[in-house]
């Protein structure tokens, strides 16, 4: 699912922002200051930041500069009340993807988060094995254009084998990529897990891709 945190100090704008994405479908969460948004970024991955130019502590293309600075991969869309040209270079030149002038209809916001998101059609937002297809962004799931529903744990040990095509991958290394440093090596759950995934990826299929390469891992072979 598309995560989009909205950092806007004025209350009834980013209320109303969130309902407006919340009930299309995206997860949404709203910070009023840069401080509070710089923690989120750190504990969550978000996709899309809905960023106010005129906000407490620093501006917002202030904070879009640090954020790049810092490697923020996500898009930046900044709202702002200012409109003239020279406002959107700087907006721009900050960091930002795009830009949206104040007041707005929430559809034009709608279209803009859409075209952004969009623009990560390409292979860095969809890990694809033959017609075996992940969507990072949308985190859909299909094979041969059937839709398979993961849970976000199968989800991300799909795509930690799907980064790995082709290579044994150890107990080890999944469950330092997929669960942490909370993970207890002598549970059988990274089985349990393997045996989910393939019930739904391979099972329904007469080509079975994800196999168990005994006493040293799993591997999910690539398609030709
Ligand atoms: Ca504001």
């Amino acid at each position: 699912m598309t995560k989009i945190l909205v950092v806007e100090d004025e209350k009834k704008v980013s209320a109303f922002i969130q309902q407006g994405l919340h009930e299309v479908g995206y997860e949404v969460e709203i910070v009023d200051s840069p401080g509070l948004a710089r923690e989120r970024i750190k504990l969550k991955k978000f996709d899309l930041l809905i960023l106010d130019v005129m906000l407490p502590e620093m501006s917002g293309m202030d904070f879009a500069k640090e954020l790049r600075v810092q490697g923020f991969s996500g898009f930046i869309l900044m709202l702002t009340a200012l409109s003239t040209t020279k406002d959107k270079i700087q907006g721009l030149d900050s960091g930002a993807d795009d830009y949206l002038t104040k007041p707005f209809e929430f559809e034009e916001l709608l279209a803009r988060v859409r075209a952004l998101i969009r623009r990560t059609g390409d292979d860095k937002a969809q890990l694809k094995n033959g017609e075996l297809v992940m969507d990072l962004i949308s985190r859909n799931v299909s094979r041969e254009g059937v839709k398979i529903e993961l849970t976000t744990k199968e989800f991300s040990l799909l795509e930690f084998l799907m980064r790995h095509l082709d290579k044994v991958v150890d107990r080890n290394a999944i469950a330092r990529q997929v669960w942490g440093t909370d993970f207890d090596p002598d549970s059988n759950v990274i089985d349990v897990y393997i045996n989910h995934l393939r019930k739904k990826i391979d099972s329904p299929f007469p080509k079975k891709l994800l196999k168990t390469v005994v006493g040293q891992g799993y591997v999910l072979n690539k398609v030709e």
